[in-house]
C-alpha cells in the first residue's frame, strides 16, 4: 500500500487541520475503508467561553464519509469526563449516547462514531480505525494468530471479537494499560486500530502494518483458487463483461419485479447495481464460488447494507428465470425470518424487510439492492470487497467467520439503523419514472416534482441545449443518483427503446411513465397544410403509442403493476377554432391512454390523465408549445402578451392563473398512488364548464 502523506500538501499547524488531512488520505483508500467504515480522532485543547482552554476530542462523526469530511465532520467532545468513564463495568448503548450526547462542544454537531469512547481511552494524541482488506484476509481464517504474528511480528496487540461500543472501548483501554509501549491493536473480525503522537506517525503505521499483511498474503497465497474452473486453471472468466451486460439488462425487471413488496394501494420498490468485474465473475463461476459466498459477511460493520447472508442463484436460466427466481426469494425470505426469530431483538426496533440486499449469479456477476441508487452503489461496493477477501483467504487457508449472533446484535442496533434510516421515507423511494418532453415547462416542473417525492428520473427530451441545461439543473438540486438525463426523439421507436434500456442498466426498470411530450400549430382547416397535420399526429399520437408500447411490454415483463400519467389538455374536450391539429392529436392520444387502462388492469397498471389549460412558462423556463403558437393566438384575438396571459386567466371560473407545478400536482397525486383510479382525468383549467371530462 502507498503511502500517500505529502509534506508539501499536509498542514503544519492546527491538531484538527491535521486530523482531517491524514483522515482524508485514508478514506481515499478504498482497500482500508468502504463509504463511511472506520473513523479517527484528535486530542487537542478548546478555549471556552470565559476564557479557560480544556481538554478536548474531536472523533469523526458516525457515518461521515472521512474521505471528503472537513473539520465540520468531526465531533468536538470535552476530554474528562468521558475519559473517567473508563471505571464504569458496563454501560448500555442508550445510556453511553447520553453521556457522549451531553459532552458535545456544538449541540448542532451529529452523533461522532460508536467507537467514540474507544478513541476517548486511547492514551495518545492521534487515533485512526479501519477495516483494511489485507488485515481481516489474516483475522478472518482457521489459523489467524499464527498468520497476523507471522505478517506483522509481536509488537502488535491482538483482540479477539468484542461488540463495538463501551465494551470494545473498555478492552482497548485494558489492553493499553497492560502494554504501555502498545501503537497498534489488530481486532479479530474487524479491523486495525494505529495511535501515535503525530497524525503522521499514526498514519505512517496504518499503511505499514498494512503492506506487511499484503506482502505476507502474497507470499502465502498457493494458487489464484477463483479462476480454478472444473479442476482447470483459467486466465480469465468464461463469461465476459459484454455477456454478463446483456444478461442482466434481459433480466434485470424480472429480478426488480421479484423484490417490490406489493400493498393494496402502494409498492415498495428497490433500486438495482450490477456488480460485474472480472473478479465477480470469476468468482460466482468458480467451483467454491458458492460455498464462499455463502459464508458469514467478513465483518459487522456494513450488515445494515448487505444483510447477514445473500442469495445464490444455482445453475440460473437467463432465457426463463422468473419461476427460478421467486422460488429461490421465498426461500430466502423463510431464512431470514428464521434467522431473526433465532435471537432476541431490542425493544423498539422492527425487523427490516426480509428481501436480499446482494444476489449471486453464475455467469452474471451480482445483483446489489438498495432503497435508492446510491445505497444499491454502496452494497456493491461492500459486496466487491467481500469478494477480494474472501477469495484471497479461500487460496491461502479456511475462512472463519464471526458467530451468527455477533452479527445479529450489530445488524439489529440503534446505531446503524440511524445511519440508513431517513426520517420520512418519500413516497415515490425506490421508483422509477421515464417523462418525455422534459426541458419544456410543464415536464421541467413535474421532475422536480417526482424527485421531490424521492423518485430516480429518466429526463427525456429531443437532443439540446434545453435538455442538458435542465439534467445539469436537477442534478445539482437532487443530487446525480437520481437524474439520468437521455436525449431521445419520441417519434422513433428504436430511440424509445433504447432509452428504456438504459434506465433498465442504470436502475433496474421502470414504474412509472408521463408522456408529456407534444408539439402545436395554428391553422384553420381550410388552410390546413397535410404535412404540417402529419408532423404534429407524429409528435402527438406516434410519439405517445411508442412510449405507450414501450412501457406496457416492460411493465408485463416486470410484474409489479405500474403507473402511466399522461399530460393531456383541456382541448380534448373542448377544442378551439384554428387548432385543429393540435386538438385532433390530443384527442387521439388521449384515447390511446384510455386504451391502455383497459388493457393494463389486469397487470395492476393504472393510466389516468391530467388535461390542463394553457401552461406559459414554470419560472423562467418558457413553454416552447406556446413560444411557437403564442404569436397566433395574440393575433387572432388582438391580445398582446400580458393580454393574452389574462385572457387566460380571466375565462376561468376561479380566475385562476395555471402554473406548470399545479400540473405537477396532478400528475403526483395519481403517480402516489392516493386513490384507486384508472382511466380518469383531472382538468388543471381554474374551472371550465366546457371543458369538464364526461
Ligand atoms: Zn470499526
Amino acid at each position: 500500500m502507498i503511502n500517500r502523506w505529502l509534506d508539501s500538501e499536509a498542514p503544519t499547524t492546527g491538531d484538527l487541520a491535521q486530523r482531517v488531512y491524514s483522515g482524508r488520505l485514508i478514506g481515499a483508500e478504498r482497500q482500508l475503508v468502504l463509504h463511511g467504515g472506520g473513523n479517527a480522532s484528535v486530542k487537542t485543547t478548546h478555549t471556552d467561553l470565559l476564557g479557560q482552554r480544556i481538554p478536548v476530542i474531536y472523533v469523526k462523526a458516525s457515518g461521515a464519509d472521512m474521505a471528503v469530511a472537513g473539520p465540520e465532520g468531526y465531533v468536538g467532545l470535552r476530554l474528562e469526563y468521558l475519559k473517567r468513564l473508563s471505571v464504569l463495568e458496563t454501560l448500555s448503548d442508550q445510556e453511553m449516547i447520553n453521556e457522549i450526547r451531553t459532552q458535545i462542544l456544538d449541540f448542532r454537531c451529529p452523533n461522532p462514531s460508536l467507537e467514540t469512547l474507544m478513541h476517548v481511552f486511547i492514551p495518545f494524541k492521534y487515533a485512526d480505525h479501519t477495516h483494511p482488506d489485507a488485515i481481516l484476509t489474516l483475522t478472518n481464517q482457521t489459523n489467524a494468530e499464527a498468520h497476523i504474528r507471522g505478517a506483522l511480528g509481536n509488537d502488535v496487540v491482538i483482540l479477539n471479537y468484542i461488540t463495538p461500543g463501551f465494551k470494545l472501548a473498555r478492552a482497548v483501554h485494558e489492553a493499553f494499560s497492560e502494554n504501555p509501549r502498545c501503537r497498534a491493536i489488530v481486532l479479530m473480525y474487524h479491523g486495525l486500530i494505529t495511535c501515535g503522537e503525530s497524525a503522521r506517525e499514526s498514519y505512517d503505521l496504518t499503511i505499514e502494518l498494512v503492506s506487511r499483511a499484503e506482502e505476507y498474503i502474497q507470499s502465502k497465497v498457493k494458487s489464484d483458487l477463483l479462476l480454478t474452473v472444473a479442476g482447470q486453471v483459467r486466465a480469465t472468466p468464461a463469461t465476459t463483461l459484454s455477456v454478463a451486460s446483456q444478461r442482466y439488462k434481459a433480466i434485470a425487471p424480472i429480478v426488480r419485479g421479484a423484490l417490490a413488496l406489493r400493498t393494496e394501494d402502494s409498492c415498495h420498490r428497490v433500486i438495482l447495481n450490477h456488480l460485474a468485474t472480472e473478479e465477480t465473475l470469476a468468482f460466482v463461476e468458480s467451483e467454491r464460488g458458492r460455498e464462499v459466498a455463502l459464508t458469514p459477511p467478513i465483518t459487522t460493520d456494513y450488515l445494515v447494507r448487505t444483510k447477514a447472508f445473500p442469495l445464490w442463484i444455482d445453475n440460473p436460466d437467463f432465457d426463463n428465470i422468473a419461476p427460478q427466481l421467486s422460488k429461490a426469494i421465498a426461500r430466502y425470505r423463510q431464512q431470514y425470518e428464521a434467522y431473526v426469530g433465532r435471537h432476541k431483538m431490542q425493544d423498539g426496533l422492527l425487523a427490516f424487510d426480509s428481501l436480499p440486499r446482494v444476489i449471486f449469479i453464475p455467469g452474471l456477476g451480482a445483483i446489489c439492492v438498495g432503497k435508492d441508487a446510491s445505497a444499491a452503489r454502496i452494497a456493491a461496493d461492500i459486496t466487491a470487497q467481500s469478494v477480494a477477501v474472501k477469495g484471497a483467504i479461500a487460496a491461502m487457508g479456511d475462512y472463519k467467520a464471526i458467530d451468527e449472533a455477533d452479527l445479529f446484535t450489530m445488524e439489529y442496533r440503534d446505531y446503524q439503523h440511524a445511519k440508513v434510516a431517513t426520517t420520512v421515507e418519500l413516497p415515490l423511494c425506490g421508483h422509477v419514472a421515464l417523462i418525455t418532453g422534459a426541458a419544456g415547462a410543464i415536464g421541467s416542473a413535474i421532475c422536480r416534482g417526482l424527485l421531490e417525492h424521492g423518485a430516480h428520473v429518466v429526463v427525456t427530451d429531443l437532443p439540446g441545449e434545453a435538455l442538458d441545461g435542465l439534467v445539469g439543473q436537477l442534478r445539482a438540486l437532487y443530487g446525480g443518483e437520481h437524474v439520468l438525463g437521455v436525449a431521445m426523439d419520441v417519434t422513433d421507436a428504436i430511440a424509445v427503446r433504447g432509452a428504456f434500456a438504459e434506465a433498465v442498466s442504470v436502475w433496474g426498470g421502470i414504474d412509472l411513465l408521463i408522456p408529456n411530450a407534444g408539439i402545436a400549430m395554428v391553422s384553420t382547416l381550410e388552410d390546413m397544410s397535410l404535412e404540417a397535420f402529419r408532423k404534429v399526429q407524429r409528435v402527438n399520437v406516434d410519439g405517445t403509442l411508442n412510449v405507450l408500447s414501450e412501457a406496457a411490454r416492460l411493465f408485463r415483463r416486470q410484474g409489479s403493476g405500474g403507473d402511466i400519467v399522461m399530460v393531456s389538455t383541456k382541448n380534448v374536450f373542448a377544442p378551439g377554432a384554428g387548432f385543429g391539429a393540435y386538438s385532433a392529436s390530443k384527442a387521439a392520444a388521449h384515447q390511446l391512454a384510455r386504451i391502455a387502462s383497459l388493457e393494463l388492469a389486469s397487470i395492476d397498471v393504472r393510466v389516468n390523465m391530467v388535461a390542463p389549460d394553457a401552461v406559459f412558462s414554470d419560472g423562467y423556463r418558457r413553454s416552447g408549445l406556446w413560444k411557437d403558437i403564442g404569436p397566433d393566438r395574440m393575433k387572432a384575438r388582438g391580445l398582446d402578451e400580458k393580454g393574452l396571459e389574462d385572457y387566460y386567466m380571466s375565462r376561468n371560473l376561479l380566475k385562476a392563473s395555471i402554473k406548470a407545478s399545479h400540473v405537477a400536482s396532478a400528475v403526483l397525486f395519481f403517480a402516489t398512488r392516493q386513490t384507486p383510479t384508472t382511466g380518469a382525468t383531472i382538468p388543471v383549467d381554474g374551472g371550465l364548464p366546457d371543458a369538464t371530462p364526461r
